[in-house]
């Protein structure tokens, strides 16, 4: 890989032991016997993973870092995936089972694991790890704060999030340009919501896209009854709304006419 291609590889390698074990140590080990990592780099975090009592994996999409884990972990032999997670079709590797993700996650696709992670979410009971600190509190916000978006609402919805702690650029090689923010997802007993799951998705993404309006403004489009919105629910932007309220309000759209 030419250093131009790993430049957007999101690389910032933790050179903190107690950190990388206090990461690793996120993991409740309930609810699964394996473990994804996403990520791993140079096997910071994964030395301490691998002392838990769980199946480890890794996923790593850097040739230079998977020869690495290659030579320096041999305990982990097929269980280092060399591949792009965000094309990684997991039943390859674990079937219908469920699994934990973990990692000091590449912090330019973040998002995008947040979201695949939710697709998955029937396989994954537990999540956590590293991200940039203002991600990781835009997941665990509730309604009413300034960062509270889709993020918070569609994660909410089917995991209960702890905001963990904090940690400093200096404790990277590179050290990125923000600070870092660990937390820990864990999957609602009753994770499925009573009402139309893709609309729920729908419409918490058409709300927040227009985020300073009001939703009788960005629900526009789905053509609504008058008497359906005479709710005063309407009256509201988005980050008033809670998880539960978006609930209700994707079934009464569901419901109309
Ligand atoms: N866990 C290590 C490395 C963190 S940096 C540590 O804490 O030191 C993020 C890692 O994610 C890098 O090793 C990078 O190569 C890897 N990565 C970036 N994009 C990826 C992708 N799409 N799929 C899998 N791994 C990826």
């Amino acid at each position: 890989m030419t250093v131009k291609a790993k430049k957007f590889l999101g690389q910032h390698f933790l050179n903190d032991e107690s950190i990388a074990k206090q990461i690793a140590d996120t993991l409740s080990l309930k609810g699964y016997k394996q473990v994804l990592e996403i990520g791993p780099g140079m096997g910071v975090l994964t030395k301490y993973i691998i002392k838990k009592p769980v199946i480890t994996h890794v996923i790593e999409i850097d040739p230079e870092s998977v020869e690495y884990l290659q030579a320096n972990f041999l305990n982990l032999a097929t269980r280092i995936i060399k591949k792009d997670v965000l094309k990684y079709d997991f039943s390859e590797a674990f079937g219908s089972e469920s699994f934990a993700v973990i990692g000091n996650f590449p912090y330019n696709i973040s998002t995008q694991i947040v979201f695949k992670t939710l697709e998955n979410r029937h396989q994954i009971p537990e999540f956590s790890g590293m991200f940039q600190k203002e991600v990781a509190q835009r997941i665990c916000e509730k309604e009413g704060s300034k960062v509270y978006g889709i993020l918070s609402v569609l994660v909410q919805a089917f995991y209960e999030t702890e905001y963990l702690f904090t940690v400093p650029p200096s404790v990277f090689i590179p050290p990125p340009k923000v600070e870092s923010g660990v937390l820990r997802l864990t999957r609602k007993i009753d994770y499925s919501l009573p009402c139309d799951e893709k609309l729920f998705f729908k419409v918490v993404k058409s709300a927040f896209q227009q985020r300073r309006k009001t939703l009788r403004n960005s629900l526009k489009t789905y053509n609504l009854s008058d008497n359906l919105k005479a709710n005063t629910i309407f009256d509201k932007r988005p980050e008033q709304l809670s998880v539960k309220a978006f609930i209700e309000l994707t079934t009464a759209i569901e419901t109309d006419h």
